[in-house]
């Protein structure tokens, strides 16, 4: 079994090991035996066919502000298809606020953004202190840990619903106890960490509906996770859930 797994803007969206993300579905792909192919999709480039999973990490609002031309008219309706279509994505952050309907920076006038997400950021202003600080999610009858540091607030329209609901930190709006958003095959999240490192499961999630909607059913030999349950624990630690 194989897996193309598409990078976007992988220069300018990067924040905070978020990278670690693909190293991570990579090496739970090989130690499987499975062969992952990471195709970097940069500023200009043509939406590539045949992805079976997508990553799109976060930025400053400058280089989102960098980004977003490309997005929406090189890679915007191609891609909108694809994840309307069911294509399996990860999108932390700055990227997550880029599907949505438009985010609303600090400074200057409003991105529009890809519009798959019935969701919409508005950033306070720069006097309103950044969501900031370590941060535990309940997903799945499980946990969720990881880092967040933004300053916009994310807030979900009936069309899509939050990817968990937050136990520490502030999540989409400091308010709502949402965190992240899920529609279609599409995950988004405000964790940065990497996010998948220290959350094994929702890796294998993401790396099960990419296989089955390419191969139909697969059964995913579990690996020896003991570190990367030990890095959860201790982030639970930190954030005083355990
Ligand atoms: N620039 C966005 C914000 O501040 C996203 C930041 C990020 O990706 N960490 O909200």
């Amino acid at each position: 079994m194989e897996l193309t797994i598409g990078y976007l803007y992988p220069v300018e969206m990067n924040l905070y090991g978020d990278r670690g993300n693909i190293l991570c579905l990579v090496q739970r792909c090989r130690w499987r035996g499975i062969d992952a192919r990471i195709l970097p999709i940069g500023i200009g480039e043509a939406w590539p066919a045949g992805l079976d999973l997508l990553f799109f990490g976060g930025g400053p609002d400058a280089q989102q502000k960098g980004v977003v031309g490309d997005l929406l008219e090189v890679k915007g309706d191609s891609l909108h298809r694809d994840l309307a279509e069911g294509l399996v994505a990860l999108a932390i952050c700055g990227g997550f606020q880029l599907l949505c309907r438009y985010y609303r920076p600090a400074e200057g006038p409003d991105l529009p953004g890809l519009g798959f997400f019935d969701a919409w950021t508005v950033h306070p202003g720069a006097k309103v202190p950044r969501c900031i600080g370590n941060v535990v999610v309940e997903w799945e009858g499980t946990t969720l840990v990881g880092f967040e540091n933004h300053g916009g607030r994310t807030y979900l329209g009936p069309g899509c619903r939050p990817l968990g609901r937050v136990l520490r930190g502030h999540g989409n709006n400091g308010a709502d106890k949402g965190e992240g958003a899920v529609q279609a095959n599409v995950h988004a999240s405000y964790l940065h960490g990497p996010l998948l490192p220290k959350n094994p499961r929702l890796a294998d999630h993401l790396l099960r509906l990419a296989l089955e909607r390419r191969y139909g059913p697969v059964e995913l030999p579990p690996l020896d996770d003991a570190l990367e349950s030990a890095a959860h624990q201790s982030a639970l630690r930190r954030a005083g859930v355990r």
